[in-house]
């Protein structure tokens, strides 16, 4: 658990994560690690900021002479719309996850940080289960990478309107793993410990399981996909932290120092 501070009260470092809740997010320990690493001065500390307050808390926090900020659930879109900058992918995505605070600028390095945790896998065919904040970055950034990409959602409206952004997604009406390369579970059901009644035997032999939920041990998602290879949230939690990093440094970040620090 983090010591989290509100916004109000928060004392002044070089880099923070801003989100609500934020005491179990794993930023702080390993971006201070990859800090560390560099030998580069500064800290990066958790605030507490409400959905409602997110204007307010970034001017603060700019005042007090923060440079970086990660923004985490459910604060992406408000950041969105505080920042003077964006790039073409996180106004795509409403979303940003990475502003440097002096310039007002805002990125989003989670559908990048995606992309470069599946980049030594093979095949161009991917199924995203969910339609959530996650499923969004995933799916806008598997398109623009070229990848064939096939959708379900539970509430299959919100799947139809990711849809409607993405030119040729297939949308299909049941979950299924069958005719994919990559499958990657952006739900939550894991957080309930729920498989989603997939049939693994439909899938291809070399399919790529990927949760998006941060777990040392196999979810029930992974756990079903018996033998596969499998990749946790962890992995695209230590990307898109150093794609920030690199952001805000301007110099490449190593990422087996964050890996050891998240536990993978
Ligand atoms: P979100 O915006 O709240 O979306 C939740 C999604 O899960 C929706 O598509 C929802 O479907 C679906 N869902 C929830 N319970 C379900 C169930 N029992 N069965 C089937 N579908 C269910 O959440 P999010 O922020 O995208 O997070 C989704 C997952 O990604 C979580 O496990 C989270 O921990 C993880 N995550 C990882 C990272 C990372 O860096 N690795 C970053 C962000 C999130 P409906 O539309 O039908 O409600």
């Amino acid at each position: 658990m983090n010591l989290v501070y509100p916004w109000r009260h928060a004392r002044s470092a070089r880099f923070a994560v801003i989100g609500d809740p934020v005491s179990h997010s794993l930023s702080p320990k390993m971006q201070n690690a990859a800090l560390r690493e560099l030998a580069e001065p500064g800290e990066y500390i958790a605030v507490q900021v409400p959905e409602s307050e997110v204007g307010p808390a970034l001017d603060h926090l700019a005042d007090l002479g923060f440079e970086g900020i990660n923004v985490t659930v459910p604060n992406k879109a408000a950041a969105c719309r505080w920042c003077r900058t964006v790039s073409e992918f996180a106004a795509t995505a409403d979303a940003v996850n990475t502003i440097a605070l002096g310039s007002r600028a805002g990125i989003n390095t989670d559908g990048p940080g995606f992309l470069e945790t599946i980049a030594a896998y093979p095949g161009r065919r991917a199924t995203v289960l969910g339609a959530g904040g996650s499923a969004r970055a995933v799916v806008l950034s598997l398109a623009a990478a070229g990848y064939e990409v096939r959708l379900w959602n539970r509430t299959e409206s919100r799947a139809t309107e990711l849809a409607a952004l993405v030119p040729g997604l297939t949308v299909l009406n049941k979950p299924s793993v069958a005719n994919a390369d990559i499958v990657i579970n952006a739900t939550s059901a894991s957080l309930g410990g729920d498989g989603l009644n997939l049939d693994w035997s439909e899938a291809e032999p070399h399919a790529l399981a990927y949760d998006l939920m941060y777990s040392a041990e196999p979810t029930v998602f992974l756990a079903s996909a018996g033998d596969r290879p499998k990749l946790d949230g962890r992995e695209m939690l230590v990307a898109q932290g150093a794609l920030a990093m690199e952001f805000w440094l301007g110099r490449p970040v190593p990422r087996e120092p964050m890996r050891r620090a998240v536990g993978i």
